[in-house]
């Protein structure tokens, strides 16, 4: 049974299964309790609008009585649907926590790398600063050598002057 109204003389609702009265200004009642309304009344209830008894007409739901099965079925149906909507909610709240972790992994590899990175960078400019006492040390073995010869020609020419 489905719920289509709430009566204004008793104030109780309207259901699809009970014997409606609709007025001509267009407001519906239980049409028990808006019969006798009218005939001492001869107005609506809910506006006031000047009402006779014949002004009233009956209202019927082309709707399914007793079992509603046509009603459980739809709802069963949303119930099913809400249930799969409720499964794929969770499934993509899994998914984005996964990817959440992933994230969070990349971004540890990210930082170590970075610090492999700096650590390298660290090492790139040791290693300059190698290269360049290197090269001094070239020169001045060079300049050592250089001496070296000089030495030698002298003690030649000191030795040639001694013959
Ligand atoms: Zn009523
Ligand atoms: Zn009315």
């Amino acid at each position: 049974m489905t719920v289509v109204g709430r009566c204004a003389v008793c104030f109780s609702t309207i259901l699809s299964s009970s014997v409606i009265a609709l007025t001509k200004c267009g407001h519906t009642f239980h049409n028990d309790c808006v019969r006798p309304w009218i005939s001492t009344g001869k107005a609506c209830p809910t506006c006031r609008t000047k009402t006779n008894s014949h002004d009233i007409l009956k209202l019927y739901f082309d709707a399914p009585g007793a079992d509603d099965s046509f009603f459980l079925a739809t709802q069963e149906d949303n119930s099913t649907k809400i249930a799969h909507l409720h499964a794929k909610i969770d499934e993509l709240e899994k998914e984005k926590e996964a990817e959440v972790l992933k994230n969070k992994e990349l971004e540890t590899k990210v930082k170590s790398q970075s610090k492999k990175i700096t650590n390298l960078e660290k090492n790139g400019q040791r290693a300059e600063r190698l290269a360049v006492i290197i090269s001094q040390l070239e020169g001045n073995l060079q300049n050592q050598n250089a001496l070296k010869k000089k030495l030698e020609e002298t003690e030649h020419k000191l030795k040639a002057s001694e013959l």
